[in-house]
């Protein structure tokens, strides 16, 4: 079974991010890492071919300036081999743009099934993976708990807000994973060695049959006109127990409406 997965490559989510003053996205200039979220598409990747007996797991990404530190950490988790888009006519690309460029990347693949994260830890619009089915012609099931591959059906178990819903869907089809599907395994010393030599097939616009007017600056069909701070989060109120601490306690989350 061939499973592709998209991954993104973000900057250290461990640190906040900085907006271009001009352009008011975020500035990715410096070294990327595998966005967390894709940890657990990687993971079930490598599950499910794994189950299967035989297969190859293909990374895809667009990126920029060539960075492959996320791809080569999936790399090393065990996924064989990797597609990078990277092209300076990308930069300004919004989430249709970046659809089309993963769509065109993910026909070189033929893969049974494709996944991708709920959201990226970045942009987070959450709307990437149902645009590359849309443009691929191919079924989505998004929010997975769980897959299954049965013979040419992937059977998923779907986060509701009350619980799940079973759905499947003939292969092959665009499926995306919520945080917890899997717990990620940690690369080993032998995977971060053999990342090392796995191919990163390195491709431009012009190799993906895209005109440069679908994609970056000129076919961004949105601008980000301002960004305003978060508001500050205003300091919690103190409750003083003084025998009636429970009855308060029940009052305050009735008037939230959460009992
Ligand atoms: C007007 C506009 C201009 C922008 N300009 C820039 C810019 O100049 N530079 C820039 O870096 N960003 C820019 N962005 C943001 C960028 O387009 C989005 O981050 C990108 O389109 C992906 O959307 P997302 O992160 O919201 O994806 P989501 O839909 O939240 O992601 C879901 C999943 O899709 C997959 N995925 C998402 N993105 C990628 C990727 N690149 N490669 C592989 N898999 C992926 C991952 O599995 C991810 O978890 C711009 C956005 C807008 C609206």
């Amino acid at each position: 079974m061939n499973i592709a997965v998209c991954v993104k490559q973000v900057p250290d989510t461990s640190s906040p991010g900085r907006l271009d003053p001009d352009t008011h996205t975020l500035d990715r200039a410096g070294k990327l890492m595998l966005d967390p979220s894709d940890e657990y598409g990687v993971e079930m990747a490598l599950q499910l071919v794994a189950a299967a007996g035989d297969g190859v797991v293909t990374l895809v990404s667009m990126a920029p300036h060539g960075e492959v530190t996320g791809l080569r950490s999936a790399l090393a988790m065990g996924a064989d081999k990797a597609i990078l888009v990277s092209d300076e006519a990308l930069q300004g690309s919004d989430a249709l743009g970046t659809a089309k460029v993963l769509a065109k990347a993910l026909q070189r693949v033929s893969a049974d099934l494709i996944l991708a994260a709920t959201e990226s830890t970045d942009g987070y619009t959450g709307t990437l993976p149902v645009q590359v089915a849309e443009l691929l012609g191919l079924p989505s099931i998004t929010f997975a708990k769980r897959v299954r591959v049965e013979g040419q059906k992937v059977l998923v178990e779907r986060q509701t807000e009350a619980g799940y819903d079973e759905v499947e869907s003939p292969l092959p089809a665009v499926v995306t994973v919520t945080a917890g599907v899997v717990e990620p395994r940690y690369p080993s010393f032998k995977g971060i060695m053999a990342a090392k030599n796995r191919p990163i097939e390195q491709l431009k616009v012009a190799d993906l049959d895209l005109s440069t007017d679908e994609v970056g600056w000129p076919g961004a069909g949105q601008e980000i006109i301002s960004v305003q701070p978060a508001e500050a989060r205003k300091a919690g109120e103190i409750v003083v127990d003084e025998g009636d601490g429970a009855e308060r306690i029940v009052a305050f989350l009735e008037q939230l409406k959460v009992i």
